[in-house]
């Protein structure tokens, strides 16, 4: 049977019957779509200060197999620029009582891509979520999910996705193996479970029971049952949660395959740098709606203050340089010969301060550029206090 109470889903497989209900529930039957594909426009608003920032590439772990050993799908993966919308949310209104958890919210996922959701604790992350899923009901708005109502729709819709919840999920008695090749038998075209088990750290503790894995073993199971099936779009709330920085490390690199393989993730997330690292759009929201979104290189970049630092002979014209820089540009000798430039800094900038430099027969030295990070952007637009 499944229980669903506050988005925790609870299969119970003890019984014959609660077998069935199992695959009544999950609604795992072999479907594969393909896409038409029409230009989606970019995302990128910013709707307060946001701050400058860098992506970093992480290398693929060594001693990793591909879970995915026949290479990506060429009938899920769309080409750049034609990707579609596969999560529609316009307006969305969620209320418990006299509050509103989500309060008037529009979220856009396109196809192929990762979405990071981020937002304080309570800002309705995981009720957005959770709407998309079709494991709450809107008050009012509209979502669209593949196309499909994700309520009205669930038995079209279920086979096409993939779960992750907050907690929960699976029967505290299954054996974590069990469970794993029960569900990849579900589904038309599963991922190896050899493979994925071993990507994911579960080989060793595949006879174990459910209520008896770690934290973090529980963790991976429900990522692994999440992705098992090759779903289109997967749903993953907070999947690093608790999970030491091997297993975070494996789960990128795993979501960076299964991006690779065509599918589209949408994870909330309360680490930053795993925003900065895995998403191709961010979406911060707060108090119900979305506050900003956009590219994290885009959310870094727009419109705040950053820095450049070097150092040089004492003295240096400073009046001259500003002229030679954007308006609205600030430069300071804070110590004899110690520097710092305070504005727009881009590439444009640096080479202009460099230029500059040269045809003044100064030699600048340990030029740096502070970089602002999505979690600078993020405490910028959310503030600094603890929410209740
Ligand atoms: P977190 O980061 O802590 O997981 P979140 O952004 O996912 O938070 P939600 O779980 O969506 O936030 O909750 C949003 C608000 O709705 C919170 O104030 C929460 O207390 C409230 N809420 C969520 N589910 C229910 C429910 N079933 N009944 C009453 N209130 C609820």
């Amino acid at each position: 049977m499944r229980f669903i109470t506050k988005g925790y889903l609870t299969t119970t497989l003890a019984t014959p019957a609660g077998l069935l209900f199992f695959r009544l529930a999950t609604g795992c039957r072999a479907m594969r779509t393909g896409s038409g594909h029409r230009t989606f426009p970019a995302c990128g608003q910013i709707l307060s200060a946001p701050r400058p920032g860098v992506r970093r590439a992480l290398p693929r772990l060594p001693g990793m197999h591909s879970v995915f050993p026949g290479g990506s799908l060429p009938d899920r993966a769309p080409a750049a620029g034609t990707r579609d919308p596969v999560v529609e949310v316009h307006g969305l209104v969620k209320r418990y009582g006299d509050r509103a958890a989500v309060d008037g919210l529009d979220l856009v996922v396109r196809a192929g891509t990762v979405t990071a959701v981020l937002g304080p604790n309570g800002a309705g992350k995981t009720t957005t979520v959770e709407t998309c899923e079709g494991y709450r009901r809107a008050d009012s708005g509209t979502v669209r999910v593949l196309g499909l109502d994700p309520v009205a729709d669930a038995a079209r819709l279920r086979p096409r996705i993939g779960v992750m919840l907050q907690s929960g999920g699976v029967y505290s008695g299954a054996r974590a193996e069990e469970m794993l090749r029960h569900m990849a038998r579900l589904h038309a075209r599963p991922l190896d479970v050899d493979a994925l088990m071993e990507r994911l750290g579960l080989g060793d503790c595949g006879r174990t029971a459910y209520r008896r894995l770690s934290g973090g073993q529980q963790q991976r199971l429900a990522l692994a049952l999440a992705v098992v099936g090759r779903p289109e779009l997967v749903f993953l709330d907070e999947p690093t949660a608790g999970l030491d920085p091997q297993a975070r490390r494996s789960t990128w690199e795993l979501l960076r395959e299964l991006r690779a393989d065509g599918v589209t993730a949408v994870l909330t997330t309360h680490f930053m740098d795993e925003a900065e690292e895995l998403a191709d759009d961010v979406v911060i929201i707060d108090a119900g709606r979305v506050i900003a979104h956009g590219s994290p290189e885009e959310l870094c970049r727009g419109g705040a203050e950053n820095t450049l630092r070097f150092t040089g002979r004492p003295g240096l014209d400073l009046g001259s340089l500003l002229k030679a820089l954007p308006d609205g540009t600030a430069a300071a000798e804070l110590s004899p010969g110690a520097y710092r430039i305070s504005g727009s800094v881009d590439p444009q900038l640096l080479a202009t301060v460099a230029s500059w430099c040269a045809q003044h027969g100064v030699m600048a030295d340990g030029i740096s550029v502070e970089r602002h990070t999505l979690e600078d952007v993020f405490l910028e637009l959310t503030g600094k206090e603890l929410r209740s």
